[in-house]
This record gives structure tokens, C-alpha cells and sequence, in this order.
């Protein structure tokens, strides 16, 4: 795509709403959206109304009466379509993401191509929704445990994966047979519709489907107060998934995939190599804004140092660059000026309270920086528990390292957070491994390797890091409602 053809896209989604299967401009202020690496504004959105959000949840509940009787074929040969529509705009989509998120263009055309997936991946669960047989307490019953979907599914969602998170709770929707209205983040909106443009082009049924855009106190804020709506999706920090729990004033379903401050574990008995390789991508990948990215690692002090060092040199080997000039960078700008504010307090407290700066530290410099959020990967090290970096989500390009004595001491201050999302290992000691894996109390723990999620299993963090599951049949089990039908036949046992 050039970057006429991006313009023109962007300025076909400008100030639009998704509403009922079109798109309509929305009656509401215009907020700006800027491409984080220029800080240029490259398009409006407009901030949905109080009556443009009765409409969506209007047709969504229309929708929902729809979609939800349709066969499980036709909604699993809806989601194939979308799937390929995805995929062959791979290009088009990620150039979008790019100039609103600012992550390299190749990255972005990875996690599209990983939302094509999942519709795939979801169009084949929704074929195998079944329900139950289960035994009973009398001759002449029979009780049959039957999954119905939910309803209206109002999905609320973070900047730092536009694609990947609107779309694992539009996939497990449409494929439950829901209807969803997509509230993306204020600073990374036009992925979200340019999405629903591809539901369009799908066939998906009106009002199935609606983005709704706009301020999250408002608009996100609206659609957990609304009674027409039966269920929240909401991913983004853990304050704001606290306060839609405090503040939604009807009992309804709710899934919450929150913040995280993940820890990395590397023994004595650990491949190194392969452990700093993993260590430099999930800590700096998408610049550190990632739910699972290792905020801290903890080393095993006969090889702290060497571990160190080459951490170091592989941050410093990595490539800066404005995602959509310099596809193949490996970081690209950070999303807004709020994040990068975040890691340079976490970066001034750690320094402050006695770490050592193994790597990174500041901003590239050049004329291409100026004007963008970018900063270069950063290692610090002897870093102490009392530090931002080792407690709290920094959400950045910045990660702490310290070293430990025993495994009892590594897990317990690897637990001693408020969150339970991803955990990270890299050891080669069976029994290692074991009382590691046990030790954890995290929702997913991932060993010898970094990719703590994958579609087939379920997702989802523990503490302050949420509630429900995402991915894999759990995931999917999330927009069921279970009825159970106890019915008297009377006939023998
Ligand atoms: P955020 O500030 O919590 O915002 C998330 C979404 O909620 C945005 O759409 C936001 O709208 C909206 N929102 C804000 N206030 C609201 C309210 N009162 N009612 C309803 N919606 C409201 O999070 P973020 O800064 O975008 O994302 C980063 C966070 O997401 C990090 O903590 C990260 O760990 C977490 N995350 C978790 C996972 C996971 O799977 N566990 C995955 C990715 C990210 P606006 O954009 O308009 O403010």
C-alpha cells in the first residue's frame, strides 16, 4: 500500500461509525488520532453520542436475535470469509496499525495475519459446541446441559495490539452466535474499523457487529452502565478493569484481562544463549508495551554476570525506527507519550535507588526521532525489589535484572507482586523446571521459550491480572450462558 492509498484509507474512515452494518459519520466532537513516530494528526474519530449508543445496542440486540439462531456452519463460514478477507488485506491493515500505533509495519502485518488465524481457528470450534448428558438423582429424568450464547458483548480494548484483542472477542462471539459492539482505544481506532469494514465485505449480518468509538470514561464507560448490554470484554490495566467491576451497576458476565509485571527465572542450568535470546525479544517487543512482556528477570548468581553482558549486547543490536519508513525495525515508536513517560520514571527511580545501566537509557538520537515517542531498549541491573521496575507494570522498553541464590528465594519474589498473568523460565534441570512450574502462581508459564500464549489454549491471568480466559475452548466458553433442561421422560433408569 502507498502512502496515498494509506491516506485514502484513513480518510474514509475519518469521524465514522460502525453502526447496524454501515458505516455513518457519528453527530459527536472529533478527537485527533496522531502517528506516534511524527506526531503528525492523520486522522478524527468522532466520539459516539449517548443516542448513537442506544442505536448500536438497539441493533445489536437485533443482530444478536439473528445471529444467534443461525446455524453453527453458516457463522464458522462467515468467520472463514473474514479470515481470507483479513489475510489478503494484510498489507493495507498493517500500514493502518502502523500509523496509528507505531509499531513496524512488519509486526503489524504479523498480528493481522494472527487475527486471520484466529477466525479460522474459531470458525472450527464454533462447529463443536456441544452440550451435556449428565447423570441424575431419579428414574425417569434426564438432564441435558445445553450452551446458549450470551447476548451483546461490548468489547473494550487496549492500544498496544489493535487487531489481535478487538479480535479474539469478535472471533468467540460471532462464533457463540453473539452480537458485539467493539469500543477500541482512543489513540488506535480506525484497526478496529477497518476490521468492520472486512465484517462487512464478509456477509456478517447487520447489527452483529458494530465499532462504536470514543473516550473510555464515556463510551466505554456507557456501555458497562447499559442494561442492553450483556456482557463486558474488557482488556486494558488492572485500575480501569477494577473500576468497570465497581461500576457496573447490573449483575452481568464479565471477562477481564488486565495489567501484569511478568518475571523471567534463568538457573544455573539454563542454555544461556537461547535465554537472552528470549530474554531481548519478549522484553522489547512492540517496545515492551505487552501484557506478558518480561518486566524483571532474576539470574542465577554464578552466571549474573555473563548473562548481563550479553543481554546488553543483544539490546544493543536491536534497530529503532519509524514503523512505517523502516518496516523491518525492530522497535518501533511507543504508542503516546504517556508510556514513554512511564519508563523513563521507572528507569530515574531504579537509577536513583542504586541500579546499574547495562544498556540503552535514553533516546536514539537523529533527525528521525524528533518529533516521535521513541526510546532505546534498556537493561538495568543489581536491581532491588523496592524498584518501580521489579513491582510494577512499566509497559515500556525497559527491564530489570537481579540476581538470586535459591529457587525458593527467585519464586517467592517473582509471586511477591499484585499480579499473576505470564511467567518465564529457561532451565535445562528436570527437577528445576518442576518446582518452578509448581512454584508460580501464574496463569500461564512458559519454559524455554517466550511465547506464553498460543490460540489453542486458554489465556488469562490470576490476581490483579484478571478473570476469564481467552484463546482455546475456554476462551470460547466465556459468551455461553449453560441452561440445564431436566426433563421427565419416566421411562426406567
Ligand atoms: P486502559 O487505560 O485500561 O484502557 C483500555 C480500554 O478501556 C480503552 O479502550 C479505554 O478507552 C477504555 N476505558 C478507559 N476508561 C474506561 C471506563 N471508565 N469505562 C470503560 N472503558 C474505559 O489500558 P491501556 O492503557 O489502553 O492498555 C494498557 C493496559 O492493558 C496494560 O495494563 C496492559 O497490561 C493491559 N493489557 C492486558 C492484556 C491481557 O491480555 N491481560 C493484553 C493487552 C493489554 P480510552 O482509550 O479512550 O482511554
Amino acid at each position: 500500500m502507498t502512502d496515498a492509498a494509506l491516506a485514502a484509507s484513513l480518510a474514509r474512515l475519518d469521524g465514522q461509525l460502525f453502526i447496524d452494518g454501515s458505516f455513518r459519520p457519528g453527530v459527536g466532537i472529533r478527537l485527533p488520532v496522531e502517528n506516534p513516530a511524527t506526531g503528525e494528526t492523520i486522522g478524527r474519530i468522532a466520539a459516539a453520542a449517548p443516542q448513537e449508543i442506544d442505536d448500536t445496542v438497539a441493533a445489536a440486540r437485533r443482530g444478536f436475535r439473528l445471529w444467534s439462531r443461525e446455524l453453527p456452519r453458516t457463522r464458522a463460514n462467515a468467520l472463514h470469509r473474514l479470515g481470507d478477507l483479513i489475510a489478503a488485506d494484510a498489507d493495507g491493515m498493517a500500514r493502518i496499525m502502523t500509523a496509528e500505533q507505531g509499531k513496524p509495519v512488519n509486526e503489524a502485518r504479523g498480528e493481522i495475519l494472527k487475527l486471520a488465524e484466529a477466525c479460522h481457528f474459531y470458525a472450527e470450534e464454533a462447529t463443536r459446541v456441544h452440550g451435556e448428558i449428565v447423570p441424575n438423582d431419579q428414574p425417569g429424568f434426564q438432564s441435558l446441559v445445553v450452551r446458549e450464547a450470551i447476548g451483546v458483548v461490548a468489547a473494550i480494548t487496549p492500544w498496544n495490539y489493535p487487531a489481535e484483542l478487538v479480535g479474539w472477542k469478535l472471533c468467540a462471539s460471532l462464533a457463540a452466535g453473539c452480537a458485539i459492539i467493539i469500543k477500541p482505544a482512543e489513540i488506535t481506532p480506525f484497526t478496529a474499523l477497518a476490521i468492520a469494514d472486512k465484517c462487512a465485505q464478509a456477509g456478517i449480518p447487520a447489527g452483529v457487529v458494530n465499532v462504536l468509538t470514543g473516550k473510555g470514561s464515556q463510551v466505554g464507560q456507557a456501555l458497562v452502565e447499559h442494561s442492553g448490554v450483556d456482557k463486558i470484554a474488557f482488556t486494558g490495566s488492572s485500575a480501569v478493569g477494577l473500576h468497570i467491576q465497581q461500576t457496573c451497576p447490573q449483575v452481568k458476565r464479565m471477562t477481564l484481562q488486565l495489567g501484569g509485571n511478568c518475571p523471567m527465572i534463568v538457573t544455573a542450568s539454563a542454555d544461556i544463549a537461547a535465554a537472552v535470546k528470549g530474554a531481548a525479544r519478549r522484553s522489547f517487543r512492540n517496545c515492551g508495551q505487552i501484557c506478558i512482556a518480561i518486566n524483571r528477570i532474576y539470574v542465577a548468581r554464578p552466571i549474573y554476570e555473563e548473562f548481563l553482558a550479553a543481554l546488553g549486547k543483544a539490546a544493543d543490536a536491536l534497530t529503532v525506527g519509524n514503523g512505517l519508513t523502516d518496516p523491518a525495525a525492530d522497535l518501533g515508536a511507543m504508542a503516546s507519550a504517556e508510556p514513554l513517560a512511564k519508563t523513563r520514571d521507572h528507569l530515574a527511580d531504579a537509577l536513583a535507588r542504586g541500579a546499574r545501566l547495562i544498556a540503552g537509557g535514553a533516546a536514539p538520537q537523529g533527525e528521525g526521532y524528533v518529533g516521535g515517542h521513541f526510546f532505546r531498549p534498556t537493561v538495568v541491573a543489581d536491581c532491588t525489589h523496592e524498584m518501580l521496575v521489579m513491582t510494577e507494570e512499566t509497559f515500556g522498553p525497559l527491564v530489570g535484572v537481579a540476581p538470586f541464590d535459591t529457587l525458593e528465594q527467585a519464586i517467592e519474589r517473582a509471586n511477591d507482586t499484585p499480579y499473576g498473568l505470564a511467567s518465564y523460565v529457561y532451565a535445562r534441570d528436570l527437577t528445576e523446571i518442576q518446582v518452578l512450574s509448581q512454584g508460580l502462581d501464574y496463569g500461564n508459564v512458559a519454559i524455554n521459550n517466550v511465547d506464553a500464549g498460543i490460540m489453542n489454549a486458554p489465556y488469562g491471568g490470576r490476581k490483579q491480572s484478571g478473570v476469564g480466559y481467552e484463546h482455546g475452548r475456554e476462551g470460547l466458553l466465556e459468551y455461553f450462558n449453560f441452561k440445564h433442561v431436566r426433563l421427565h421422560h419416566g421411562v426406567g433408569n
